[in-house]
């Protein structure tokens, strides 16, 4: 096996693949190939043709290509939920991924009923998919969260001491900082990791 480095340099996926490694930030329900989903989903999903303008441009794609899959049909959603986060784990498996922090917003907790059996299906999807694979889960909010209901979500589900860290993540201008402040103050009390995306959106 090459090293990381040199499987950069030589720009060779297939060595890459080979090396184990961390992925210390994937959004949980992003981190799949399409082509695993799309075979579950019996569709096919074509990449699209030209690169993203920018992250907007890219959630308008997944918008209307990948989540057009979920629909109302009882008990579906959450079994496209899951499958999504299979295909992470699947995903990192293949990739020689051994220490992963994959991300989830709290409505994937809700999609996928609730905190108790969000982490039962997640310890299994871990161990099924990705046995080796060292996971770190992490809960992530978005600048448009309603501040105030994220706050009161908090506690339950920090107090179950699964979680690892914490992350903000969308548009940057939506709302300041500061109004997260509560929050960050809340987890450190947890003892997790905090985190924040910045400068995705934002110029
Ligand atoms: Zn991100």
């Amino acid at each position: 096996m090459v090293s990381f480095e040199t499987a950069l340099i030589e720009n060779s996926i297939s060595e890459l693949m080979l090396v184990p490694k961390s992925d210390i930030h994937t959004h949980g329900g992003k981190g799949g190939r399409i082509k695993y989903f799309a075979e579950w989903a019996n569709t096919s999903i074509e990449a699209s043709e030209q690169p993203f303008e920018d992250l907007i441009d890219m959630q308008n794609w997944f918008n209307s290509n990948i989540k057009i899959h979920d629909n109302s049909i009882v008990g579906y959603l959450k079994r496209v939920e899951a499958k999504r986060v299979e295909a992470a784990f699947a995903q990192a498996k293949e990739d020689n991924i051994v220490v992963l922090a994959l991300s989830f917003g709290i409505g994937v907790i809700d999609d996928l009923g609730g905190i108790d059996k969000f982490i039962s299906t997640l310890n299994y999807l871990n161990k099924t998919f990705a046995p080796e694979t060292k996971y770190y889960p992490e809960l992530s909010f978005s600048r448009e969260d309603d501040v105030n209901e994220a706050c009161d979500r908090l506690d339950e589900i920090l107090s179950k001491n699964w979680f690892k860290s914490i992350d903000i993540c969308g548009n940057e201008l939506t709302k300041p900082i500061k109004n997260f402040q509560k929050i960050y103050r809340k987890a450190q009390g947890y003892g997790v990791k905090l985190k924040a995306h910045v400068g995705v959106y934002g110029k």
